[in-house]
């Protein structure tokens, strides 16, 4: 049988890669993959504008991340990418002020501040009283409808194949090349057999813009996390990290709960129109993202990466771990 044919891959068209995934990892790694030569598709069960990445803030910030030195690598390396997507004006990607309300701590600066050139922890300041003190720093944002859009048609123009399928397993696409990435975010868990993923519930309030144009988190609020970030029309009013919880329908009490924090930090938001409440379910992993070669592969002698479990950071490290994953695919592979 003609598997090329009956995937759609037909007309003489073959691949080096397929990637499984199609949200922020996926196709960061398959334009990467496409940056060093290789064929590509990518297979995914849902438009790049309905995954979990769509409704991401999208700011850049490695919370509830391991600070250990591979992430602080990805961090960094997706940090200077999307900066200087900013400076080229890529759609939906801009340098956003932030602050970041402090609560308590030993005045320690936090693991990833040394990918974040302007970083400077200061006194309070602005509005918000009762903190301790505040960190202040630029970092990348992205508005995620456009910038997958603009991934999706960079891949696309540079002879990319999209599929839409939901693959029951991965070694479904085994037998189309030689090598396989599995960046299916949450499904991975069974996908991968990886009992460490898990869901993290996030819950946010999309508000109109009257005009702020500065990031402010207060995450360590008693009363639950809380963040304020700007996009060019609406805000992302945020949140909540609730691990193990399925449910994607927004609650109204924590809408309302949300949308109360945000005013009480930033007051210019009071009365600011309501325009949608978003869930997503985040790919939490325990022990954090696995971004590997499998030890078993797949069937014919295959290889598979795995690029899943990136939890509340997919778009934070999405740059930085596409670059490993290229080296992760590179080199002879049977079949
Ligand atoms: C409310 C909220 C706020 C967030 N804020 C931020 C933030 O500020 N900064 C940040 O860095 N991150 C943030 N995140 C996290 C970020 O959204 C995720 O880390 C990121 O989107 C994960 O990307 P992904 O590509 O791994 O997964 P996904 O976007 O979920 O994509 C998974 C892909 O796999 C495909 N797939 C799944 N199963 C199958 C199958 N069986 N067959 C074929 N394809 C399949 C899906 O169709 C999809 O294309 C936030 C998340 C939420 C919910």
């Amino acid at each position: 049988m003609d598997v090329r044919g009956w995937w759609g891959l037909g007309g003489g068209v073959v691949v080096d890669v397929v990637v499984v995934g199609g949200g922020v990892v996926g196709l960061t790694c398959a334009v990467r993959l496409q940056g060093e030569g290789a064929r590509v598709a990518v297979v995914t069960a849902d438009e790049p504008a309905r995954t979990v990445s769509r409704i991401a803030a999208a700011v850049w910030y490695p919370t509830h991340t391991e600070g250990d030195p591979r992430v602080l690598d990805w961090a960094r390396r997706t940090f200077d990418e999307l900066s200087e997507q900013a400076r080229r004006a890529v759609p939906g990607v801009v340098m956003r002020p932030t602050r970041m309300l402090l609560r308590g701590g030993d005045g320690s600066l936090p693991w990833w501040a040394a990918a974040v050139p302007d970083f400077r922890s200061t006194a309070p300041t602005g509005p918000a009283g009762g903190h301790l003190g505040e960190w202040r720093f630029t970092v990348p944002s992205v508005e995620m409808g456009p910038y997958l859009d603009w991934l999706l048609g960079r891949f696309t123009v540079a002879g990319g194949v999209l599929l839409r399928r939901r693959l029951a397993r991965l070694a479904d696409v085994a037998e189309l090349a030689p090598v396989v990435v599995n960046a299916t975010g949450l499904a991975a868990g069974v996908l991968a057999g990886d009992d460490a993923v898990h869901p993290a519930r996030g819950q946010i309030v999309l508000v109109g813009n009257p005009g702020v144009h500065v990031s402010v988190r207060d995450e360590d609020n008693p009363a639950g996390m809380t963040y304020v970030h700007p996009r060019s029309e609406d805000v992302v009013l945020g949140g909540t990290f609730e691990r193990d919880v399925w449910d994607t329908t927004p609650d109204e009490a924590t809408g309302r709960a949300i949308l109360d924090r945000c005013v009480a930090l930033v007051p210019e938001l009071s009365g600011a129109p309501v325009l949608a409440q978003l869930v997503g379910l985040r790919p939490a992993r325990h022990g954090g993202a696995r971004v590997a070669i499998d030890p078993v592969g797949l069937p014919g002698g295959r290889r598979l990466v795995h690029a899943y479990g990136h939890g509340g950071a997919g778009v934070t490290l999405a740059w930085g771990c596409a670059d490993e994953v290229v080296e992760l695919c590179r080199g002879p592979v049977a079949g």
